[in-house]
């Protein structure tokens, strides 16, 4: 029986991803490489429609905090100003790289799981001269998709540009790259959108990453020197070959199962049927079903039972779940519809959670 990954990230591999991990050997210099890159590149943009000419996929080796990174680092310009907008632990880390990376920074620091409302970030940005907002898509600590539509009207009537965390909604949640004032999405492979950890990727418009080409925080999270790199059929680092083709494989596997609509899909019938089983047992939410993503949903620990005996449990059953971060760690657990799940393999959880709840 193989253990189903219900962790947000690493993801329950398919069969197609995890052979592809075993592909021919390749140098990063070869034309070879370069075939598989830029396919990686040309995919990632199909994923949410993003015409080539005003957007670029740029991938690096690296988790999803490295995409992060490179995107806090390299896409505001030296006399910018960045809001970090924050309901949990990502949006937390977000300020933290700014922080650290000497960019001029102020947060708007809401309680874990708080709803981010335009009235807030209205008031945050008038007050002062923002170039900027960083902000998490779906705030994975808690659920909580922080509902970006509303708020990207904020940031276009007071002229600021979003900096999306999209690590864990890339390919299943509504991103309008079109018309919210997006100027870098990050994201990565091993989550949405069912590859494996080591590739991680940042959507970042052409025109903004150039109007902070002088930019020098960093080397190796220089996304500009990817860019350019890239655009070039290059890379200014080993990447991690591998990893590519798991992902180059999971995309293609993407694509024919009907791409983001179909992905959201899936995820929503997973979760809401896990959902309905906790709920018969008396579980708790965290957030209502509404306000939560389609990816993870967070429940309230029954009294009944502590974290490390239900996942001992779950694990003994096949089954990995989430453990709440920081102060939710008492309180809550997370349970994710990402991977390569199949329904037999949900209607066992569903048995499990039954069988290990009602003990
Ligand atoms: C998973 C995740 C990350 C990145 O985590 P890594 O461990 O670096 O891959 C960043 N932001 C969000 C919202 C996430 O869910």
């Amino acid at each position: 029986m193989r253990t189903i990954l219900l962790n947000p990230g690493p993801v329950s591999l398919s069969a197609g991803v995890r052979d592809a991990l075993s592909g021919p050997d390749l140098c990063h210099r070869e034309p070879e490489f370069a075939t598989l890159q830029n396919q990686l590149r040309e995919k990632l943009l199909r994923v949410y429609d993003c015409p080539a000419d005003a957007w670029a996929a740029i991938v690096m080796t690296g988790s999803g905090t490295a995409a992060v990174e490179a995107m806090l680092l390299s896409c505001v310009p030296d006399n910018g100003r960045v809001l970090s907008v924050e309901n949990g632990v990502y949006g937390d880390r977000m300020h933290r790289i700014l922080s650290r990376g000497g960019i001029n920074n102020e947060r708007l620091a809401l309680d874990w799981g708080a709803e981010i409302t335009p009235a807030l970030l209205h008031q945050a940005l008038s007050a002062n001269d923002y170039s900027h907002i960083a902000i998490v898509h779906h705030e994975t600590t808690t659920g909580r998709l922080n509902k970006l539509g509303a708020l990207a009207e904020v940031c276009a009537q007071t002229n600021t540009r979003m900096l999306l965390d999209g690590v864990s909604s890339f390919g299943a949640e509504h991103i309008d790259f079109d018309a919210w004032p997006i100027d870098a999405c990050a994201a990565t492979a091993n989550k949405c959108l069912h590859g494996v950890p080591g590739t991680a990727f940042v959507i970042t418009r052409r025109l903004a990453l150039s109007q902070a080409d002088d930019v020098q925080r960093s080397v190796y999270f220089d996304l500009n020197a990817y860019l350019q790199a890239q655009d070039r059929d290059g890379t200014p680092f080993t990447q991690s070959v591998q990893t590519f083709y798991a992902l180059n494989q999971a995309l293609d596997e993407f694509f024919q199962a009907g791409g983001r609509a179909a992905r959201h899909r899936l995820f929503s019938q997973r979760m809401s049927a896990i959902g309905e089983t906790l709920a018969d047992l008396g579980v708790r939410r965290l957030l209502p079903a509404e306000q939560s993503s389609c990816v993870l949903h967070a429940f309230e620990l029954p009294d009944t039972h502590n974290y490390a005996d239900l996942h001992d449990a779950l694990k003994a059953r096949g089954f990995i779940i989430y453990a709440g971060q920081g102060a939710l760690s008492a309180q809550v657990f997370r349970i994710s519809a990402m991977g390569d799940i199949a329904e037999d393999d949900v209607e066992r959880l569903r048995q499990a959670l039954r069988d290990t709840l009602r003990a």
